[in-house]
């Protein structure tokens, strides 16, 4: 896991700026996208909002409070999905190895892509692309990994581009709020600051024991983000190593006969992929992800492997219907179905010597872009190591 180039991208003030874009009029205005009803909250305030003290999360009422010139606008959801996949589009172009956190917002794994050596051009670019695309602007992290890559994004915010090599990490982290790092949220850092270590640099020296006792054994993993090591794979939420098709859709669907439509050619998808890489799998694994963004999995067993739809396809219906059967109704924004457990002697794809992966990665974030546009391939990786 050395040597890896991560980026972290992160539109800036998402919703707004799509807002100030579509309506150039605004652009220059304080814009405060949210909640219209008497206790909405802010989703979103563009730059010129956040001067007045305007946040995400704040109550409108308090938002009028603070900006009464404010330019007030309701959520417009189907538009913000329609941009973030454009954004996504631009993603796969520079890797299949996606992670998205949200709308706006995602990890790539940019090892071994050409032009890794040069973090920075490869940061421009990404910048590039989404510009020219949506006319949006991104802040781009990058670092060693994804604790780096999304504190250089998070430091570089608005129009950002900043790459934080491994011997600089100690530096930026050091004085830092232990919460600062990615990982360690408020809990961590309450139990944290109970034991008086309320920096990273206290952490980073603080004594085994000590840590062992406050989180057993997550101690060491702590510890290492502390250090600014951090081993978690981008896309890393499966046990093992997969292949997935996936899509997010412009519109929430709950219903099972649109449902199928988005499932059946993302598993024909998978089974050619399988059949090209001669990879056989034992298990199929169907991956949903609801409107507030978490995700969930329905997996089946089967023996003898196999990787034809004749076999696979009836799995993946039942898993469909299983799950609808269990969740009625429940809004989803990405389907996607993986296989795993492999049997057969093939290659992995997006493994192997450097070429022939390059050789992998280009042809599958060409299928990609044809048939399913956004964060379509993803490669599973061990579990993490929370
Ligand atoms: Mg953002």
């Amino acid at each position: 896991m050395t040597n890896r180039l991560i980026a972290h991208v992160d539109m800036d003030a998402f919703y707004a700026s799509v807002e100030q874009h579509d309506h150039p009029e605004l652009r220059g205005r304080p814009v405060i996208v949210g909640g219209t009803r008497r206790r909405g909250v802010v989703c979103a305030a563009s730059y010129e909002a956040r001067v007045f003290g305007v946040r995400s999360a704040m109550p409108m009422y308090e938002a009028h409070r603070r900006c009464r010139d404010g330019i007030f606008l309701p959520v417009r959801m189907a538009r913000y999905r329609e941009v973030s996949s454009e954004v996504f589009r631009c993603f796969a172009e520079f890797t299949p190895l996606i992670e998205g956190l949200s709308l706006d917002e995602a990890f790539l794994d940019l090892t071994g892509t050409p032009a890794s050596s040069d973090a920075l051009a490869l940061g421009r670019g990404i910048k590039a692309c989404i510009l020219s695309r949506t006319g949006l602007i991104a802040s781009v992290g990058l670092g060693t990994n994804k604790l780096l890559a999304k504190l250089a994004s998070e430091r570089s915010k608005p129009d950002g581009l900043l790459h934080i090599p491994m011997e600089h990490a100690a530096t930026i982290l050091d004085p830092l709020p232990v919460t600062a790092i990615w990982g360690i949220g408020p809990r961590s850092g309450a139990h944290l600051e109970q034991a008086g270590i309320r920096t990273v640099r206290e952490l980073r020296l603080a004594p085994e024991p000590l840590l062992a006792a406050l989180f057993g054994n997550q101690a060491r993993f702590f510890k290492s983000l502390a250090e600014g090591r951090d081993e978690r794979p981008v896309g890393g939420d499966t046990c093992e190593r997969s292949i997935s098709h996936e899509t997010t859709f412009e519109r929430d669907l709950s219903d099972w006969h649109p449902l199928v439509r988005e499932l059946r050619p993302l598993t024909e998808g998978l089974c050619r992929s399988l059949r090209r890489h001669d990879l056989r799998p034992h298990t199929l694994v169907l991956k949903l992800r609801t409107a507030d963004f978490r995700r969930h999995t329905r997996q089946r067993r089967f023996a003898p492997a196999d990787n034809t739809f004749a076999v696979l396809w009836p799995l993946a219906e039942t898993l469909l219907r299983d799950w609808l059967r269990e969740q009625p109704g429940l809004p989803l924004r990405l389907i996607g179905v993986a296989a795993r457990d492999f049997a057969s002697t093939g290659q992995l794809p997006l493994f192997g010597d450097a070429y022939a992966r390059e050789q992998r990665l280009e042809s599958a974030v060409d299928t990609v872009r044809e048939r399913y546009g956004a964060t379509a391939i993803t490669r599973g990786m061990p579990a993490r190591m929370e």
